[in-house]
């Protein structure tokens, strides 16, 4: 049993377009969670690398034959300082370089990169209090997560999936379009624009983003089959509650999705 008022960490995961935004509003606030998303991880440390200034070429520091792929961090800490004159730690700056040097290249992010840049975001919120969004995202990223928490002395008490089918994600997801001028977002068929090409605010060209066409979309699913599946099974065996929470409900309100998150949580719960 889980008690209600020890909760360190909560991990949701689920495909993309499964409808996980709104399950993890309702978990952060039936237990005072904040939200951790791997995007905002990336997105603050390639932010703190961008406010360093450094314009040199930074693919000139990946070295195939390290373990990490890059030379080693006092170099390009060197090359910083001596680029730009920033002082003190820049451990977040290299990591954010690292992060979109990869990015640049068109390279996935290696997980070690990944777990780096996680561990240093979570180190800030003491490694608890958080409802874990994008992460981990594969087998290696799940059991470097087990082993910081046992390091670190906090807990991750529950597993929540958003389930929904393949098919129902692809077809809401490939009607999706977005106002280029505002970015308010429709969808052709449950939320259409009075005219279907125009928003309804500000009148901009409505657009569909270029990773919403279908085999985008697939292969985002089969990303989670052969990654994020074999991620939540490590942590399951490692003794972590899961619970599964319908992403498709009939009649889309706040309550209902509330009852639908915490019908599946409560009975874990002793309160
Ligand atoms: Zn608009």
């Amino acid at each position: 049993m889980i008690k209600r008022s020890n909760i360190d960490n909560i991990i949701v995961a689920g495909k993309s377009g499964a409808g996980k935004q709104p399950r993890i509003d309702v978990l952060t606030g039936e237990f005072s969670l904040e939200q951790l998303s791997t995007g905002n991880i990336f997105r603050e440390y390639m932010g703190q690398f961008d406010a360093s200034g450094y314009k040199g070429e930074i693919s000139q520091f990946f070295d195939d034959s390290a373990p990490s792929g890059f030379v080693p961090d006092g170099e390009i800490e060197d090359a910083i300082r001596k680029a730009t004159g920033a002082e003190g730690d820049l451990s977040g700056v290299v990591l954010g370089l690292k992060a979109k040097a990869n990015i640049n290249a068109g390279k996935f992010v290696p997980d070690t990169i990944t777990n780096a840049l996680f561990e240093k975001f979570f180190s800030r919120t003491g490694y608890k209090g958080m409802v874990l969004d994008g992460f981990p995202r594969t087998a290696e990223q799940a059991q470097f997560l087990i082993d910081l928490s046992k390091e670190k002395g906090v807990s991750l008490d529950l597993i929540v999936l958003v389930e929904n089918e393949d098919d129902l994600i692809v077809g809401r997801t490939v009607g999706r379009r977005l106002c280029s001028d505002c970015g308010k977002v429709y969808h052709i068929e449950f939320k259409p624009s009075k005219d279907n090409v125009h928003c309804d605010k500000c009148g901009g060209k409505l657009k569909q983003r270029s990773d919403d066409v279908e085999d985008r979309i697939r292969s985002r699913l089969q990303e989670f089959y052969d990654k994020v599946v074999p991620a939540m099974k490590i942590l399951e065996e490692a003794g972590i509650p899961s619970v599964v929470v319908n992403g498709n409900l009939e009649v889309f309100t706040e309550e209902n999705v509330r009852r639908s998150v915490m019908e599946q949580v409560q009975p874990l719960l002793d309160e």
